[in-house]
């Protein structure tokens, strides 16, 4: 029987090279609005024994990779041609480990929603065990709620450090209180801000998402203000940047069908990435926009000195005539366009072009384009 162990179903998008253990399953609020990754699902915890076992398990499968390389005369290593060789076996867990393995076998990111709701010695206990299993893991990052974050004291978040915890990732998504409150976030500013400290204080690295367009129409400039606000108190090292997307039977979707929540248009967005962006003050974090769901993914930096040329990309953005930001949006939200500078490509660009005169005539492109966006996970 092949070798296997448990995991759940995502990961941040920086922890695409990373190997994936579960430490708990799904999500203990699974209220947010916006979110439907663990709607369907209910919220267990993984004894120690068992994220144990896992662990003996993928060292185990580390030896077995070693030994099929051995076999087919690779000499041990984990090379292109045993990545080929796993992934056309079928057995997708081992490609995991392989493919991580491949990567130099570095870093681990811990599921799922908020594995620091476990006790924080039996958390410690875990992290000793993997490295004391897989000595080449250097990096561990996890998720966490700042709820939770704000019942850890500061020592126990440093006992977290020491033992191997290197990052959190934090979803604060708004730091305005109403924007919060309306997506049932389960977290005020200021906890979010007491949270972002801590982790802060204790040394550990903390990355903060925040999701553009998440105020709508309603509370759009409120809520740029007022995260730029709370991300300059924590000054995180890692801010990165989400775009609003309304995902069918999420709560929000019923939101906005009942018009509680109407949705930001795609300039109101970079509008609003401009106004927060500008108010960044004090703070030396890195800003990043590492997901596709972001209209304008080239806005990237260090802060502060990379304010200007971010703000430079926006800027570029939204001088364009009208007819060029949809062409612009249509294109990105298709797949054909990545950076603006891809619109240069006169070819790709008048494709978009006959594209948006078609769905302009129907009446339909606002609605092809939110539809395309939705579409994005
Ligand atoms: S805490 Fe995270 S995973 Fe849980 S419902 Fe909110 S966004 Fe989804």
């Amino acid at each position: 029987m092949a070798l296997s162990f448990e995991q759940g179903p995502i990961r941040p998008p920086s922890e695409a090279a990373s190997l994936l253990l579960r430490l708990t399953r799904n999500c203990p609020w699974n209220k947010c609005a916006f979110c439907k990754t663990f709607k369907k699902e209910t919220f267990s915890r993984r004894s120690v024994e068992e994220i144990k076992k896992d662990i003996d398990t993928i060292a185990e499968m580390c030896h077995l990779l070693k030994k099929i390389s051995h076999e087919n005369g690779f000499g041990g290593l984990l090379n292109r041609q045993m990545l080929v060789l796993v992934y056309e076996s079928g057995d997708f867990q081992l490609f995991h480990v392989a493919s991580w393995l491949y990567n130099g076998g570095k870093t681990v990111f811990l599921q799922d929603a908020n594995s620091l709701v476990m006790k924080t010695s039996d958390v410690v206990e875990i992290l000793n065990y993997l490295k004391e299993r897989l000595p080449s893991v250097e990096r561990i990052t996890t998720y966490a709620r700042s709820s939770t974050l704000n019942r850890r004291s500061v020592e126990e978040l440093t006992a977290l450090g020491r033992a191997g915890l290197s990052r959190i990732h934090v979803g604060m998504e708004s730091g305005s209180d109403q924007v919060l409150k309306f997506i049932e976030k389960g977290a005020t500013a200021q906890q979010h801000i007491e949270a972002g400290k801590r982790v802060k204080e204790s040394g550990i690295s903390l990355s903060e998402y925040i999701i553009l367009g998440l105020g709508g129409k309603r509370w759009a400039r409120e809520h740029e203000l007022e995260t730029a606000k709370v991300l300059n108190a924590i000054a995180p090292d890692f801010i990165r940047l989400r775009s609003l997307t309304v995902g069918k039977e999420t709560p929000l979707s019923q939101k906005v069908h009942n018009g509680e929540f109407e949705e930001e248009t795609e300039e109101g967005v970079v509008r609003g990435e401009r106004l927060l962006i500008e108010h960044l003050d004090g703070i030396q974090s890195n800003l990043i926009s590492d997901h596709s769901m972001n209209l304008l993914e080239e806005v990237n930096g260090k802060l502060p000195e990379d304010k200007p040329a971010m703000m430079a990309v926006i800027d570029r953005f939204l001088a364009l005539p009208e007819r060029e930001k949809q062409n612009f949006s249509l294109g990105k939200r298709w797949g054909i366009y990545r950076v603006l500078d891809d619109m240069l490509d006169s070819s790709q660009h008048d494709r978009v072009a006959a594209a948006v005169d078609v769905l302009e005539k129907k009446g339909t492109l606002a609605e092809t384009i939110s539809f395309l966006k939705n579409q994005v996970v």
